[in-house]
């Protein structure tokens, strides 16, 4: 596999953490606060459903199902978006990776350019508080901003308070049976990378229980230092 577009001297961290955990939200907090760009596997896979690709139409019913698309479509479309001129900066994984062997090829696509991961950050939350920011999640179309019903609503009713927008989406996957699912496929699958980043000396714990704004300052606090 070639490099990536990233620069030499930028940085690329993981966020790690089950579905739900907050990933999302805290990357694209990260994304405006060091300018890094967020890369969430799961809205390039959610675009290529979409789109209606090749590896769209194989991704759809897995997806559906609650589990994890195969590694060979999520890398291919992972390569893709890094070879693109913005990453340069650096970049925020979001969902990815989800298996050893995307570790793996993640790895060794960075090591191409004498470059590797500077930190895995691993957010974590029970399954009960999971399954809670699951149910009441909700993006803006027009811009991809997360809500929550309860957790974080809309300040003015069917309104973004980022861009304005008035249309709200839910995701299909968001229902109670696939959530176990992917839970079941977090812990078998995903769970398993926090030993390898540890090993590697790469892996930081965030308690992930707190409110929004809690967990950015500590994950912040870490980027600042891992970074500087
Ligand atoms: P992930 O990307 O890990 O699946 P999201 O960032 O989409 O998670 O967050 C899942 C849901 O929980 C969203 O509705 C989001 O607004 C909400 N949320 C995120 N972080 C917190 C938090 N610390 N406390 C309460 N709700 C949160
Ligand atoms: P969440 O953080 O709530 O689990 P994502 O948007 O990251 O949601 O992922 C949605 C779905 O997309 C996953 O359940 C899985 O089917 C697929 N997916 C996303 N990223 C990956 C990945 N790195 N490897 C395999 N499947 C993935
Ligand atoms: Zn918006």
């Amino acid at each position: 596999m070639d490099g990536t577009g990233i620069a030499d001297t930028a940085p690329v961290f993981i966020l790690l953490g089950p579905p739900g955990a907050g990933k999302g939200t805290q990357a694209r907090m990260l994304e405006d606060a060091f300018g890094l760009v967020q890369l969430s596997t799961g809205d390039l896979l959610r675009a290529a459903v979409a789109a209606g690709t090749q590896a769209g139409q194989e991704a759809k019913t897995v997806m559906a199902a609650g589990g994890l698309v195969g590694d060979a479509i999520v890398l291919a479309i992972l390569k893709d978006r890094l070879a693109e001129a913005d990453c340069a900066k650096g970049v925020v994984l979001d969902g990815f990776p989800r298996t050893i062997a995307q570790a793996e090829a993640l790895d060794d696509m960075l090591a191409r350019k004498g470059q590797k991961i500077n930190a895995a950050i691993a957010l974590e939350v029970d399954d009960v508080q999971m399954v809670t920011r699951i149910s009441g999640r909700f993006t803006c179309a027009g811009c991809g901003e997360g809500y929550h019903d309860t957790f974080k609503p809309l300040q003015v009713a069917n309104t973004c308070d980022n861009c304005g927008g008035t249309q709200m989406t839910r995701r299909a996957d968001d229902n109670a049976e696939t959530v176990m699912s992917r839970l079941a496929a977090y812990h078998e699958q995903t769970a398993p990378l926090e030993q390898y980043y540890q090993v590697r000396g790469a892996l930081y714990r965030v308690d992930a229980m707190g409110d929004i704004t809690q967990i950015n300052t500590s994950i912040a606090t870490l980027v600042g230092q891992v970074n500087a």
